[in-house]
């Protein structure tokens, strides 16, 4: 394994940065720790990158770039396509290391594991597809356009799906001929290196193509975004982060993706089918114990069914295992600076005058160590209340009632975020009818979550702009020639 040192016979846990096809160990020679969430206890070290090591990885992507770029697109797909293959045969491996990183069950490390195969499988797939286009300018012209990469792009990542969103990013970036400088949370880095070094060593991947520098974001992602060859960043994480990178990268002109949080609306009206939008309300805000940016922390319910659906919520809820062994739905919080957030929301809920069911307290789980959280449904909530506006990032359902469909709009809209929303309804009409009017970059119907790699995805308002999956992010990592000849 690429990170491990070992010394007197022991395996250190200790894991370097991946540069040029090789592990690199930090300029500064220091390391910072990862604590495994199920825990609390320090579990491996990574490197604590800095500005050196970014001028490395970027050296390495920039020289990397010209021969991965000219390859027929065909050939970068077959590599693509044999990295999907390995990362399925290491899942085992993969799955261990994410379970110590984000401490969620096998199946849900598992699910987040094929899910960043996914990726590589669907843009291997789409290589071809970046066409250019033949504009008519009569006979005298010919005229084209050409989508062309970048050259090294910066993909910074957050901590709660951490495989996932690295082949959400590294998939479509290399498919199109750029060059990669990854820089992963620095609570959650492992897998991202493991699955560079599958790429290089095991896929044909030539050194340099893809390089992860890890460390600390004011370290690294600062000395990325900042780096005169870093022609293009996407990130993933949090608003305020967005912001401070978006910053740098109007003073440099270059291009970002953002996409960041939520605080999205699932809304139940009185005619949907309550034998699944229970449950699908459920989902919507306990998957990834509620670390999800499109979490669907805020249910938005019909008055006239107000009382019955938080009953059965309630019911449902009683059911449900937190843990990480099999048949746990609800995980620990990933960090503790994130389980001390969640908590510190909760405290506040009776002062805000709402009324909070179902856990309502905090637990240590029932082998009193790490970050878990009970799921808790909060009533009496209006729209204005802090829990109703701030992103919390853990297992807590804001239920809001709303009189008709205007009203729901109304709440609906009223957030400054953007990114996803939900709306259950046997109402075709009334279906569509607020898929139109809800400023969100997807809404979901009568399914929250429903979607793949296929489907694009972004933010409308403060949660960002530019699309990653599908299609769209192809063009996301491309920029457009257009070619004139007088013929
Ligand atoms: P974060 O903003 O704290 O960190 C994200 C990444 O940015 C990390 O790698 C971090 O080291 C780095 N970073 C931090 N400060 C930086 C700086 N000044 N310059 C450059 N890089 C810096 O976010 P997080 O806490 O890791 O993730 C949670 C947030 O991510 C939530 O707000 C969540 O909604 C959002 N998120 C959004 C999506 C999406 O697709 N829209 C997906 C997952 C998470």
């Amino acid at each position: 394994m690429l990170g491990n040192l070992w010394k007197d016979g022991k395996a250190m846990n200790q894991w370097n940065h991946y540069i040029n096809g090789a592990p690199a160990k930090p300029a500064s020679g220091a390391y910072l720790s990862e604590f495994d969430p199920r825990t609390g206890q320090e579990s491996l070290t990574i490197a604590r990158g800095n500005a050196d090591d970014v001028n490395a990885a970027v050296a390495a992507a920039q020289q990397a770039w010209p021969e991965w770029r000219d390859r027929r697109p065909i050939e970068r797909g077959r590599i693509l396509m044999r990295i999907a293959h390995k990362i399925r045969e290491h899942s085992a491996e993969l799955i261990r290391i994410d379970q110590s990183e984000t401490g969620r069950t096998a199946a849900a490390s598992g699910a987040d594991v094929e899910t960043a195969a996914l990726y590589f499988e669907f843009y291997a797939g789409l290589v071809n597809v970046g066409h250019g286009s033949v504009i008519d300018l009569g006979s005298g012209y010919h005229s084209y356009t050409r989508h062309e990469s970048f050259g090294a792009v910066a993909i910074i990542l957050p901590w709660n799906a951490p495989l996932n969103q690295a082949g959400r990013g590294i998939g479509p970036a290399l498919a199109t001929g750029n060059t990669v400088v990854a820089k992963p949370s620095e609570f959650t880095s492992v897998t991202t290196l493991e699955v560079a070094r599958i790429a290089v060593e095991e896929c044909g991947l030539p050194p340099g193509v893809l390089n992860v520098v890890t460390g600390l974001g004011a370290e690294v992602g600062t000395a990325l975004v900042e780096h005169e060859t870093i022609r293009k960043v996407s990130f993933t994480g949090s608003v305020r982060t967005g912001q401070a990178i978006g910053r740098i990268a109007a003073d440099r002109i270059i291009p970002v993706g953002l996409e960041l949080g939520g605080k999205s609306p699932n809304i139940i009206f009185a005619d949907a089918d309550l034998d699944q939008a229970v449950p699908g309300a459920m989902k919507a805000f306990l998957f990834n114990a509620g670390q999800v940016c499109s979490s669907g922390s805020r249910c938005l319910v019909q008055r006239s069914i107000h009382d019955e659906f938080v009953q059965r919520l309630r019911q449902a809820l009683e059911t449900v295992q937190v843990g990480s062994g099999d048949g746990a739905i609800v995980g620990p919080i990933i960090t503790r600076a994130q389980f001390e957030k969640v908590q510190s929301y909760c405290s506040l809920l009776e002062a805000q005058g709402a009324t909070a069911h179902v856990g309502g307290v905090l637990q240590e789980d029932a082998a009193k160590a790490g970050w878990y959280v009970r799921p808790i449904v909060v009533t009496g909530v209006n729209n204005d209340m802090q829990i109703a506006r701030e992103e919390i990032f853990g297992p807590v359902l804001s239920v809001i009632p709303f009189d008709d469909e205007a009203e729901a709009i109304r709440i609906a809209n009223d957030t400054e975020y953007g990114l996803v929303a939900g709306v259950w309804t046997t109402n075709l009409s009334r279906a569509h009818r607020m898929a139109a009017r809800l400023e969100a970059g997807q809404v979901f119907i009568n399914e929250y979550y429903a979607g793949g790699v296929e489907t694009p995805f972004g933010g409308y308002k403060q949660s960002g702009y530019g699309r990653e999956k599908g299609l769209e992010a192809l063009s996301h990592y491309t920029q457009v020639k257009c070619v004139t000849v007088k013929l």
